[in-house]
């Protein structure tokens, strides 16, 4: 599954805020997917089917990220979720939206510019083929309860 990025790989390579976590069982570390399970070592997850996240100085980085390069180690297996981020699932009122998370500065300063809402159309088409339906209807727990620093933009209906 291929998805096309919004952030540039030079401005995601130069910026601190991925991949890095304040603790050990962050909210913020990836959701996994079944899918996402079966490409991942099992020594890197652990019994709450999460990343095994690991400390570092005074933060907690996701096992599968280099602090020397900034770079991730199963970048062409990396779950879903890391895939879509800045962008995400989360839910309100029992509904689930496509959002994005403020703490992305890239995401800051393109928020409705006509790049952004044509990337909006493009990850609403792209959740909504059966195939990711499907996959999120199996994996709820992809849906996060974010509220704080989230942005709700459009609703994915899964029917
Ligand atoms: S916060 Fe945004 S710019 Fe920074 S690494 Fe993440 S996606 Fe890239
Ligand atoms: S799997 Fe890769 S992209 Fe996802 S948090 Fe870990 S290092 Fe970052």
């Amino acid at each position: 599954m291929e998805l096309k990025q919004f952030v540039p790989s030079e401005v995601c390579l130069a910026c601190d805020v991925c991949c890095r976590f304040s603790e050990a069982d962050s909210v913020w570390s990836p959701l996994l997917t079944d899918t996402d399970i079966c490409k991942i070592p099992k020594q890197l997850i652990n019994k709450n089917n999460k990343l095994r996240l690991v400390p570092y100085n005074d933060v907690y980085l996701c096992p599968c990220f280099n602090p020397v390069n900034n770079k991730c180690g199963i970048y062409n297996n990396r779950p879903l979720d890391c895939m879509l981020y800045p962008f995400l699932l989360a839910k309100r009122n029992n509904k689930i939206f496509l959002s994005f998370d403020l703490k992305c500065p890239f995401l800051q300063k393109k928020q409705g510019s006509p790049e952004f809402k044509d990337h909006v159309k493009y990850l609403v088409e792209f959740l909504g083929q059966d195939e990711l339906k499907e996959l999120i209807k199996r994996n709820p727990q992809i849906i996060g309860d974010y509220q704080e620093d989230v942005v709700f933009l459009q609703e994915i209906a899964l029917k």
